[in-house]
């Protein structure tokens, strides 16, 4: 079934990707960037940085994503995620310009940035998918969203955070 309505932009490109590439949980996010004509190189970056995004006239894009040790790998496909946002929730403010965003480990708080944080859950976790595990896995609600994350091959806070959005409760009383 085909949605008409999108909230904001964030939520069509992710929905989108979902319908084109018709992706499965874990979403492959190599093949995001593929068909977007994005190229992305992990290097050992210094430990503020996530991730970067560059895009230059008549060359590919480029995503670079700081595979330090420290970043563990969900924390590096969220990056991921995150850095298409950036292609795709800048194309149409200047198409064809210049543009870099430079992502850090500290507290993100322009529009832009937020944006991309939620492109990034909503295509890693989308919603339908989201609910169906979660019923599914109903009869467990001690391992429910540890499973969930490993699914969706994400952080445990980020699945949390992505239930809360939802509305979908965690089960309390196994705590
Ligand atoms: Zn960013």
């Amino acid at each position: 079934m085909a949605r008409l309505h999108f909230t904001d932009e964030a939520e069509m490109y992710a929905y989108k990707a979902w319908q084109t590439l018709k992706l499965e949980p874990p979403a492959d996010l190599q093949k995001v960037a593929q068909r977007l004509g994005i190229e992305v190189c992990e290097r050992e970056f210094s430990g503020e940085v996530d991730g970067l995004y560059l895009r230059l006239p008549d060359v590919p894009p480029i995503i670079a994503i700081n595979n330090s040790y420290i970043k563990p790998q969900v924390r590096r496909r969220f990056t991921l995620a995150h850095e298409i946002g950036h292609h795709l929730l800048s194309r149409r403010i200047q198409p064809g310009s210049r543009m870099f965003f430079f992502d850090t480990s500290s507290k993100k708080i322009s529009i832009m940035e937020r944006a991309c944080d939620r492109f990034a859950a909503l295509l890693l976790m989308p919603e339908d998918w989201v609910r169906r595990y979660f019923e599914e896995l109903s009869f467990n609600p001690r391992l429910r969203v540890q499973i969930m994350a490993s699914r969706f091959d994400v952080s445990m806070p980020a699945m949390r955070r992505r239930l809360r959005e939802l509305g979908l409760q965690e089960n309390r009383f196994n705590r």
